[in-house]
């Protein structure tokens, strides 16, 4: 099959993370008989020092025009103290929008050869292995108006989301759920929030049409404290936006390490935006020690999700471990014995497994 990839590395550790990538890509699709031809454009710190703007016309058109979008990392101490409209994120936030992906999916997988990094007791993360499904264009960040009144004396902001927004998130989880285990947790605060109480009747409305899925609702606070207590009782978890971000945070922590977290932003076609979990490290950037597995691990999702090449995402996957349980490792890892490699050396490593 041949397919466009765009490239946006962005800035930090971003350029080197999406090229591994874009090598193991290009691994599969030799191994497997497909041509990606890739485009690389301009997002975040590195677009505005060079158009003065963090989502430049062109880069935006491109991502349009392609079968589906990898993306780096955006944002670095440089341009910090920018106006809010030139700031690396705000490029971020525009494409999203840009692009309609309203589905951040979230794979949270503990790696065997991780897990004793986690600040949790083994026996509680081991064999955790969910998904996140948050909504991505709505609630309480899109809100309008957000702002200060009286004088500062008083603030507002507002949540809000039509029931098509809610209806479409509400089933990307139960599809996820129906290739997964067929559990599904509906996160809300429905003894609290108006929007929660609409929320879990579509999410009892929906039910209907996906007969063999359990359906468990479960308010944000337990949800919080059981992810941390006892995670392995979760599969898909499918949740409003806030939520979605605070949670997705606090899972992290189940797999011991931020540069394994590969995530999915989509839109209903299948069209979507894959980046890893962690930020641009700017610590580390240039050093050529920065982990390209949460990228990698985005680049299968790719696969799976935009191309439906669900073997060849498996492939990637099954690379990884097998690059983890060999004993390789990069730096950032909290591995005790093997072998600490830097970006290109695990690079090599995960294309030999695969
Ligand atoms: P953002 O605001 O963009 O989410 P952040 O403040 O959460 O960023 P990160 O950039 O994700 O921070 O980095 C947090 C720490 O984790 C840093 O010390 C960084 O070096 C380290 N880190 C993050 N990702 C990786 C990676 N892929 N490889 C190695 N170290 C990483
Ligand atoms: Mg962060």
């Amino acid at each position: 099959m041949h397919k466009s990839i765009v490239l946006l590395p962005g800035d930090g550790i971003g350029p080197e993370v999406v090229e591994s990538a874009k090598c193991i890509l290009d691994a599969v699709a030799s191994a497997c008989d497909h041509s990606f031809d890739y485009a690389t454009h301009a997002i975040g710190g590195a677009a505005i020092d060079q158009f003065n703007d963090p989502l430049p016309q062109e880069t935006e058109a491109a991502c349009k025009q392609a079968d589906a979008v990898l993306l780096g990392a955006v944002g670095g101490p440089k341009w910090d103290q920018n106006p809010s409209h030139l700031r690396p994120e705000k490029g971020l936030l525009r494409i999203r929008k840009s692009l309609g992906l309203y589905a951040n999916l979230r794979p949270v997988q503990g790696f065997p050869e991780l897990l004793h990094a986690s600040p949790l007791k083994y026996d509680v993360v081991n064999g955790s292995d969910l998904l996140i499904v948050r909504e991505l264009t709505g609630g309480l960040y899109f809100g309008e108006p957000s702002e200060r009144r009286d004088n500062g004396e008083s603030v507002v902001d507002t949540l809000a989301y039509t029931r098509e927004e809610m209806e479409r998130i509400i089933e990307t989880g139960f599809d996820a759920a129906m290739v997964r285990k067929k559990h599904l947790t509906s996160v809300d605060k429905a003894n609290v929030l108006e929007s929660s109480k609409m929320w879990r009747e579509i999410v009892e409305e929906k039910a209907k049409d996906y007969p063999e899925v359990t359906v468990e609702h479960v308010l944000v606070d337990a949800a919080a404290m059981k992810l941390i207590t006892n995670p392995t009782q979760f599969d898909v978890m499918v949740t409003e936006n806030m939520f979605g971000d605070i949670l997705s945070d606090e899972a992290s922590v189940l797999t011991g390490s931020l540069g394994m977290l590969p995530s999915a932003s989509l839109r209903k076609d299948g069209f979507g935006l894959y980046e890893p979990a962690h930020g641009s490290a700017p610590d580390i950037a240039g050093q050529g020690i920065a982990n390209p597995l949460a990228t990698m691990l985005s680049a299968a999702m790719l696969l799976r999700y935009s191309f439906d090449m669900d073997h060849e995402a498996q492939l990637i996957e099954q690379a990884v471990a097998n690059t983890l349980s060999a004993g390789y490792h990069t730096a950032d890892l909290h591995v005790k014995n093997g072998t600490k490699l830097g970006t290109k050396e695990i690079t090599e490593k995960v294309i030999d497994f695969i």
